[in-house]
């Protein structure tokens, strides 16, 4: 949020510097732009007073407390849907990528369309995977050769 209103007025003190200074429009602009920035100052202050007073007297504004546990419950809940979604996201990504990979030729890096087993270009097959030590045939995502012993490129 702070950084909403803070790229905002940094937009408009931007843009005022293009225009006349005894232009009206700019002159509310510029208005608009310090009262913002100053309601907000003030509503940090309060947020701080508020933070000091119920460290000190707990149990002073019960309704209020009660909110603002929920809304700390409520909180947790969203950080924790907001992770679960980003590696929902991240295991859709890392499929997808090894689909494509198990599409693309192992012999001449044509990129196949699905459901083809034979590169349509070389007639490799796909999915598989020459050692780049031996030759021998391996499959995707195999991290060491069980023929030689040598590391795989990823
Ligand atoms: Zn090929
Ligand atoms: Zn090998």
């Amino acid at each position: 949020m702070s950084d909403l209103f803070g790229g905002l007025s940094g937009l408009m003190k931007g843009l005022s510097g293009f225009m006349p200074q005894d232009d009206p429009n700019v002159k509310i602009m510029n208005a608009q732009t310090e009262i913002n920035e100053l309601k907000k100052k003030e509503t940090e202050i309060y947020a701080e007073i508020g933070r000091q007073v119920l460290a000190e007297r707990a149990g002073r504004f019960p309704e209020l407390e009660n909110k603002l546990q929920l809304i700390k419950m409520n909180l947790l809940e969203a950080e924790r849907k907001l992770k679960s979604a980003q590696e929902e996201k991240e295991s859709i990504e890392a499929a997808k990528k090894a689909e494509e990979k198990a599409l693309t030729c192992p012999s001449c890096g044509t990129y196949n369309p699905e459901g083809v087993k034979f590169c349509q270009e070389c007639g490799s097959k796909l999915g598989a995977l020459k050692c780049s030590g031996c030759g021998a045939e391996l499959t995707y995502g195999t991290r060491f050769c069980g023929e030689c012993g040598k590391k795989q490129e990823e």
